[in-house]
């Protein structure tokens, strides 16, 4: 699995399939895997506890197992 994000067109549809946000949100990759394999990942930002909830539920739903580091706060999967 590689980063293809930049065959992305983000007016072209079709070309939606080749980012790695969308691979993990079908399926195709997991948390871990976008981590390390994307080069396009945003810089951490901030999410509220209500959104950390949603996406912990969905993460626990699909088994990422992940933990928060203690100084930094940012979450890691493993
Ligand atoms: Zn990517």
């Amino acid at each position: 699995m590689i980063c293809e994000c930049h065959k992305v067109i983000f007016s072209d549809s079709t070309t939606h399939k080749y980012l790695c946000q969308n691979k993990v949100n079908d399926s195709l990759m997991t948390m871990k895997e976008y981590y390390n394999i994307c080069k396009h990942i945003d810089p951490p930002v901030e999410i509220s506890t209500k959104e950390f909830k949603r996406l912990e539920k969905l993460w626990n739903e699909r088994g990422y197992e992940f933990y928060i580091d203690e100084k930094t706060k940012e979450i890691i999967f493993v």
